[in-house]
């Protein structure tokens, strides 16, 4: 009997069969609302008329387009609708499968570009599961141990977490950005960084968001110092935060932006954009891939591309996002078990604590639990998986905002009592 590998930890017991925008239907025949969205990616929901339409078409018409042989046109059309969307300094595209082959696209085009060895991360950041991106993610040890040896030239540096020392924002970038540049005078000299890499929200590391101070200070390092502003946008892209990326919060663009998952709606499809200039430093046939640009992929990101723009969704994601959160804070106000609520948009969580402010993983995975008995899928995250937090796809109404406050309200009591 073949099974999967028992190291893949699944987050509930549900088998899905079908998905429409918010909802999961399971093989037990029960609906389920969906605030996992597949770990961010099914921005436009679960099966998009439009997006599936344009993946069908696609399907019929060339599904494998290898894109180092041959150009074709759901691609050519995606790099312009990307051109729509991108800050204007970005205007050459490279394109990959997963969050972490983009991530590593990044981290070679940096090498490349500057000539220098080191990459400067955050701590708390998640960049991938690759061996070159798991080597950058600082997140928790279980996605790094056992590994080793990991890549070398990676320096952590602090990102401001004010909740976790109990400090406010601004004692915590002021925190962050010393250290920044202590790490630049102690351990990796600017002569050695090739660049910096940061989530505008931590994602897996707990769903903490940066702040203006932090990614200027940040800007301003990496201008100064002559090394690169890499953006990890692969969770917060695609109007997950209530903006379209999730650096506009902070009015700073970067030198290398990474996106993948909302994407394509589901599709494998990730991509790092940057200034051409940039981009020719890479040498010449140095990156590639055989399924890079799938053409069935481009053309369902250009569905989503559309979608997102005709329905409004960012705008849907900034209030639908308002909504959620200020349910997530009355629940929060009622049970001392939740210590913080926090997120940007449609990314929002909340952190378990013990009594004694500690994380507390065991509350966090009981009521996750509980959700799913509710009807409602959620994911954990943070390093101790305290955090349980809520990615709905970006089509989410009133009503589905609405029951799934009630099945976390009702989820939070049975977890915690
Ligand atoms: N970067 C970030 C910010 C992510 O959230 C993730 C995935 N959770 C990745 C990179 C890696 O993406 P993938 O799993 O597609 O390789």
């Amino acid at each position: 009997m073949t099974a999967l590998s028992p190291h893949l930890r699944q987050a509930t017991p549900v088998v899905a069969v079908r998905g429409e925008g918010v909802h999961i239907e399971g093989e037990d025949g029960r609906r389920y609302l969906d605030f996992t969205a597949g770990i961010g990616v099914t921005s436009t929901g679960h099966c998009h008329p439009r997006v599936v339409a344009a993946a069908q078409e696609q399907v019929a018409t060339l599904v494998h387009g290898q894109y180092t042989t041959v150009m074709h046109p759901p691609l050519r059309r995606l790099v312009d609708k990307l051109g729509e969307v991108l800050p204007q300094s970005l205007d050459s595209l490279f394109f990959t499968n997963s969050g972490s082959e983009a991530v590593e696209a990044a981290l070679r085009l940096a090498r490349q570009a500057t000539g220098r060895p080191n990459v400067l991360v955050c701590h708390g950041g998640f960049h991938g599961r690759t061996v070159a991106a798991a080597s950058m993610t600082t997140s928790g040890t279980r996605f790094r141990s056992g590994f080793s040896p990991l890549m070398s030239g990676v320096v952590v540096t602090p990102f401001p977490t004010a909740f976790r020392y109990g400090w406010d924002e601004e004692t915590a970038t002021r925190f962050a950005l010393q250290e920044l540049d202590y790490t630049l005078q102690t351990i990796s000299s600017p002569a050695d960084t090739a660049a910096v890499i940061v989530e505008p929200v931590l994602g897996e590391g707990g769903y903490v968001p940066a702040n203006r101070a932090f990614v200027e200070g940040l800007r301003e390092r990496a201008d100064r110092h002559g090394f690169l502003l890499i953006l990890d946008e692969v969770q917060t892209g695609v109007g997950r935060t209530g903006r379209f990326w999730g650096h506009e919060h902070f009015g700073v663009a970067p030198d290398i932006l990474v996106t993948a998952k909302g994407l394509a709606s589901g599709f494998p499809l990730s991509a790092i954009a940057a200034p051409e200039e940039l981009m020719r430093k890479a040498w010449a046939g140095s990156q590639g891939g055989t399924y890079g640009a799938n053409a069935v992929a481009c053309a369902a990101a250009c569905a989503t591309l559309d979608v997102v723009r005709d329905e409004k969704l960012v705008e849907n994601a900034e209030a639908m996002g308002a909504r959620l959160r200020h349910g997530l804070e009355a629940v929060a106000s009622r049970n001392p078990a939740v210590g913080d609520v926090r997120g940007m948009g449609l990314m929002l969580a909340s952190e378990f604590v013990t009594a004694d402010g500690e994380p507390d993983p065991e509350t966090a995975a009981r009521v996750q639990r509980a959700a799913v008995d509710e009807g409602l899928l959620l994911l954990l995250c943070g390093a101790w998986n305290q955090v349980v937090r809520m990615i709905p796809a970006l089509v989410i109404d009133e009503t589905a905002v609405d029951e799934g406050l009630r099945a976390w309200a009702a989820a939070v009591e049975a977890g915690t009592s």
